[in-house]
């Protein structure tokens, strides 16, 4: 069959002609961007086109997408059936080149060779005007006058507490997916993106390390993880880092820097030549710092190893902040399939007649929905005291 025939032939699930949805899912990226945010993307959009036959719209740039198009819409009828129009006749890639447009019919193209690709096609963005419950209210509006039937939401923390109050204040589905490298939300094991996270900082330290061990230096690396140092730690256990420091223990006062700086030299005075040190963003000091915790350590360790009488005081101390680094790469295979895992999940929810609103969540392997507002989970803290302890015992210091 010539290419011409092929091209001829109608493609199922690629409208021919231009319908607006009589139902359909709206799908939004909000806050941080976490990489396995476009592997789910493309997992709720196939597994709405496949198995529900339920079209997806993608809402571009997050709650700030909605709140533009309603605006945009204002109650007003014609413009309604305009926006209906432009978007039925914009599907896909079409939609997704039209930066006019917030929201895009999505179809197996728009979705395809996306899967490992870092931050999101649709955009995520921060919108304080959310905040506000009028601006709230006529986003549930929008989202009602355009066939929507239920919301998902992927984010951290700030943009799930935004689902939850649209979840109290209507009476639409709303779906929570936790997604942030930080893995600072308690109510499940994981978040998308924390493993690609925490791979690309092991490929750091890998980096890092050979340059300390060249120089006979110690570098202090600054994490990111907001007020949890579980990122830290997870890269520190699998990277081998030689020092791990976290916010939990509270704030490092001068005499706890003082000791760590002991430890680190206690350590080359027994032959070691470098150091690693992971230092996670949510660090405290006591008194308060206002520069970069990696900057703030390096001054305490540095004036610590020259001071009279020191064993090393050419030892030098180089740090770095690895920050947005951090969020971007390749989408790791765990990520590929923790993304599938909730985007199933979140259909399963949407589609029970029984079913409310709620929050994927991954627990002890089992992907399922929590309510909002769901406690934080015990384990989680016995995980992060297991690292410490695995740490502490797995190093050679
Ligand atoms: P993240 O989701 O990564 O934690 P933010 O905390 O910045 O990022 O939140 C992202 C967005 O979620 C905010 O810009 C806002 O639109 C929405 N949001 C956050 N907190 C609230 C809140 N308390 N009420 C309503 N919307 C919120």
């Amino acid at each position: 069959m010539s290419l011409a025939t092929l091209r001829r032939r109608p493609q199922p699930n690629f409208p021919m002609t231009a319908s607006y949805p009589d139902q359909a899912v709206a799908v939004l990226f909000s806050g941080g961007d976490a990489p396995g945010m476009n592997a789910f993307l493309r997992a709720i959009v196939r597994l709405g086109l496949n198995r529900e036959k339920i079209a997806v719209l993608g809402v571009r740039d997050g709650y700030r997408g909605l709140v533009r198009t309603a605006r945009a819409v204002n109650g007003d009828a014609e413009a309604l059936i305009r926006l209906k129009n432009t978007i039925a006749s914009h599907p896909g890639r079409a939609g997704l080149i039209n930066d006019q447009l917030d929201l895009i019919q999505m179809d197996h193209a728009s979705v395809s060779g996306i899967m490992g690709k870092g931050g999101t096609i649709l955009g995520s963005a921060r919108c304080l005007e959310f905040h506000d419950k009028e601006v709230r209210t006529k986003v549930i509006k929008l989202l009602k006058s355009l066939n929507v039937r239920a919301l998902v939401v992927v984010g951290g923390d700030g943009s799930l507490t935004g689902a939850r109050l649209l979840a109290d204040e209507s009476d639409l589905r709303i779906i929570g997916i936790p997604a942030t490298i930080d893995n600072d939300l308690q109510f499940t094991d994981m978040a998308l993106g924390v493993d690609t996270a925490v791979n690309t900082l092991v490929w750091a330290v890998d980096h890092f390390i050979d340059t300390a061990r060249s120089h006979r230096r110690v570098m202090v690396l600054e994490t990111m993880g907001r007020e949890s140092g579980d990122l830290a730690r997870m890269a520190g256990l699998a990277s081998g880092a030689e020092m791990i420091i976290t916010p939990e223990p509270g704030a490092l006062t001068n005499v706890a820097m003082e000791k760590l700086a002991a430890k680190i030299e206690g350590a080359m005075t027994r032959g070691r030549g470098h150091a690693i040190v992971l230092v996670a963003e949510g660090v405290q000091f006591d008194p308060p710092q206002k520069r970069n915790r990696a900057y703030v350590l390096m001054d305490a360790f540095q004036q610590y190893f020259q001071r009279a009488g020191a064993p090393f005081p050419d030892l030098e101390v180089r740090p770095s902040v690895l920050g947005h680094l951090q969020r971007g790469g390749h989408t790791t295979p765990q990520d590929c399939i923790l993304a599938a895992r909730f985007a199933d999940c979140a259909w399963k929810c949407i589609q029970n007649p029984d079913g409310g609103s709620g929050i994927t969540a991954l627990r002890k392997n089992v992907v399922e929905i929590v309510p909002y507002g769901e406690p934080d989970m015990p384990e989680r803290e016995v995980f992060s005291q297991e690292m410490d302890r695995l740490h502490d015992d797995l190093s050679s210091w």
